[in-house]
């Protein structure tokens, strides 16, 4: 935690550090000194990872409430852990915020409640950060993660070749479905972006979009079990991560578009079939794992109580070929593009 220079930051690291409590952990000093002291488990590497969610960019203050904005922002770096099959040790948070928002006891209490809830669940200590009045009018939050692999041992996006089969946990479009909708909801005109307290009516514990899962369990089980090749967390979308896991390990992929399992959020929200597998392949931030298997491993229909769908093969990579190649229920094929979704932009 870095030396705080006024007394409005000072306020604020004193209230992280009630909020964070004392869970140790991994942790043999944490929020107060210079530096936080990290005890990395004997035979293990440790793995790192940082995002950052920008106002307007990654969440808006009148459509996301702030224990969602909080519980989102640890989610992200979550995943990722997640998707190495890591173990997390600690977490690190920083935080640009507009003076109306600083001195808005109940927006960050509230944030604060979301990320340390998740935190809590997942067993990661917060162990420091920084606090900055933000000289713009939109809120900055950056979380660093750090985690525990056995050493050598780390999911990576480079391990899979042709002939493995393509796996997704649980269901997929469920937070683009939401997300859409939030965005046709006509907003309250004029509210005071301090004031905006009210979640949205679409807004609930069990959404994908507000309140993400990372899959840490499961990604630790596929670890253990030496099940997958490689994997990624689906961030951007399946067709975008999908490419990233391709290009990373040098293979093409074909999924079977039949197979992707719809989120029932996508169902109810979205008109027809087009638009839930639109939302499936593109739709961004649903944070479930995708991950490649030998074609000979012997995969669960259910690990760490989620899910496992196949949805596709990697094949090999040839020239003037697609990368991806998405198979219709009718056996037709259509080159697929990544079309990642952007966020908000
Ligand atoms: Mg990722």
């Amino acid at each position: 935690m870095a030396k705080p220079t006024t007394s409005g930051e000072l306020a604020l690291i004193e209230r992280i550090r009630q909020h964070a409590g004392t869970r140790r952990g991994a942790v043999s000093l944490g929020i107060g000194d210079d530096c936080a002291i990290l005890r990395v488990p004997r035979g293990h590497e440790v793995v790192v990872t940082t995002d950052f969610s920008l106002e307007g960019r990654h969440f808006r203050r009148d459509l996301h409430s702030p224990r969602s904005i909080g519980h989102r922002t640890l989610a992200r770096g979550l995943s990722d852990l997640a998707a190495m099959g890591a173990r997390p040790l600690a977490a690190f948070l920083s935080l640009a915020l507009p003076k109306s928002v600083a001195r808005d006891k109940r927006w960050l209490d509230a944030f604060l409640d979301g990320l340390l809830t998740l935190a809590r669940l997942s067993k990661v200590p917060l162990a420091g950060g920084d606090t900055s009045e933000s000289p713009a009018d939109f809120v900055l939050a950056d979380i660093v993660l750090l985690g525990a692999v056995p050493a050598g041992r780390a999911l990576r996006r480079d391990g899979a070749h042709p002939g493995d089969l393509l796996y997704v946990t649980n269901a997929l479009g469920g937070a683009a479905a939401e997300l859409s909708q939030l965005l046709a909801t006509p907003l309250q005109p004029k509210a005071k972006p301090a004031l905006r307290h009210n979640p949205p009516a679409v807004e609930s514990s069990r959404s994908p979009h507000f309140f993400p899962q990372p899959r840490l369990r499961l990604g630790r089980e596929l670890l253990r079990h030496r099940l997958a090749t490689a994997a990624i967390d689906l961030s951007d979308g399946l067709s975008t991560d999908l490419a990233h896991l391709c290009t990373a390990s040098g293979v093409a992929a074909e999924l079977d578009a039949a197979a992707i399992p719809i989120h029932d959020s996508a169902r109810t929200l979205l008109p027809d079939g087009p638009a839930r597998l639109n939302a499936a392949l593109h739709g961004g931030e649903d944070y479930e794992l995708l991950f490649a298997a030998r074609p000979g491993a012997t995969i669960p229909r259910s690990l760490a109580g989620v899910r496992l769908t196949r949805i596709g093969r990697l094949i090999p990579r040839r020239a003037r070929q697609p990368q991806l190649t998405l198979i219709d229920s009718a056996g037709r094929r259509h080159p697929l593009p990544p079309q990642g979704w952007q966020h908000l932009a």
